[in-house]
C-alpha cells in the first residue's frame, strides 16, 4: 500500500516541489493550500495531485482536514509542515496583528497538524514529520522579529516532538532553507535581495526542488535513524 502525505501550502512554490518529489517516490500525496484557487486549480490540472483547502491556523480545520484526507486516500503517515507566511517590518512597525498571524500560521500550523495525525502514526508505528523552518530563525533577520521567533520555534517544536516520536517509529525532523527563488523571496526589494545573495557562498537563490530533495530523503523509508535533526540547505549561508 502506498504511503499517504500531507503537503502543506503543497500546491506553490517549496510545497509544489515538495508535493511532486513525493509523488515521484510513490507516496499518495494530499496538498493543502489556504486561500488561493486558482494556483491550486493549476497546480492540479499539471500534476494530477489531490487538493485539499484548509487555514492550518486553525485547529478545527487541520482535524477535520486530516479526516477529509484519510477518507479519500487513506491513514496519514507522512506531515510536511511547509505553509507559511511572512508580515514583515521591523519592531517600530509591527503590530499585534502581524505578530498573532505569523505565529499562528507559521508555528502553531505545525502544533495543529502534528496533533492530528500523531496518534495514527503511533499507533501504526511508523511515521514521518518534517517541518520547514528557515535560516532567519537560526540567524534572526532583521525586520522579521514574528517571523524569526516562529521558525525558531518550529526547531524546538522538532527535537521536543522527535523525542516523543522515536519509540514509535515516526521521526520529526526540520529543514532550514536560506533563500528560494519563489514568490515569497520576490517580494523582497531587489536591493535587500542582492545584499543578501551577496552573502550566500554559493553566489545564488537556491531552487525549491533543492529543498524538496532534502524533504524525500528525510520522508523515505532509509531515513528512520535520523530524528531531531535540522538539515542547512542554504548554500553554505549558516557559516557566516
Ligand atoms: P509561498 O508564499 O511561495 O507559498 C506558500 C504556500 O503556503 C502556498 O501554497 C499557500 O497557499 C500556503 N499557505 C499560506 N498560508 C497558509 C495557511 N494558513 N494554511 C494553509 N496553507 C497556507 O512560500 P514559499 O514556497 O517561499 O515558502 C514555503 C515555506 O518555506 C514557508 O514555510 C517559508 O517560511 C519557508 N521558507 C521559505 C524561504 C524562501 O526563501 N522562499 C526561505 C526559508 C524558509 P495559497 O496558495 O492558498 O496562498
Amino acid at each position: 500500500m502506498a504511503r499517504v502525505a500531507i503537503v502543506t501550502g503543497g500546491t506553490r512554490g517549496i510545497g509544489e516541489a515538495i508535493s511532486l518529489a513525493l509523488d515521484k517516490m510513490g507516496y499518495k500525496v494530499a496538498a493543502n493550500y489556504a486561500g488561493n484557487d486558482e494556483a491550486a486549480r493549476l497546480f492540479h490540472e499539471r500534476t494530477h495531485i489531490s487538493t485539499f483547502k484548509w487555514d492550518v491556523g486553525d485547529y478545527d480545520a487541520c482535524i477535520e482536514g486530516v479526516k477529509q484526507v484519510e477518507q479519500d486516500l487513506g491513514p496519514v503517515d507522512i506531515v510536511v509542515n511547509n505553509a507559511g507566511i511572512t508580515r514583515d517590518g521591523t519592531i517600530m512597525k509591527l503590530t499585534a496583528e502581524m505578530w498573532n498571524e505569523v505565529i499562528r500560521i507559521n508555528l502553531g500550523g505545525c502544533f495543529n497538524m502534528s496533533k492530528a495525525v500523531f496518534a495514527g502514526m503511533r499507533e501504526r508505528k511508523w511515521g514521518r514529520i518534517v517541518n520547514i523552518g528557515s535560516i532567519n530563525g537560526q540567524a534572526g533577520q532583521y525586520g522579521q522579529v514574528n517571523y524569526a521567533a516562529a521558525k525558531s520555534g518550529i526547531h524546538g517544536f522538532t527535537k521536543a516532538l522527535a523525542q516523543e516520536g522515536a519509540r514509535y517509529g515516526i521521526t520529526v525532523n526540520a529543514i532550514a532553507p536560506g533563500y528560494i527563488d519563489t514568490d515569497m523571496v520576490a517580494a523582497v526589494p531587489a536591493d535587500v535581495l542582492e545584499k543578501i545573495v551577496a552573502r550566500v557562498p554559493v553566489g545564488r537563490l537556491g531552487q525549491a526542488e533543492e529543498i524538496a530533495r532534502g524533504v524525500s530523503f528525510l520522508c523515505s523509508e532509509d531515513a528512520g535513524f535520523v530524528t531531531g535533526s535540522t538539515l542547512s540547505i542554504n548554500g553554505g549561508q549558516h557559516m557566516y
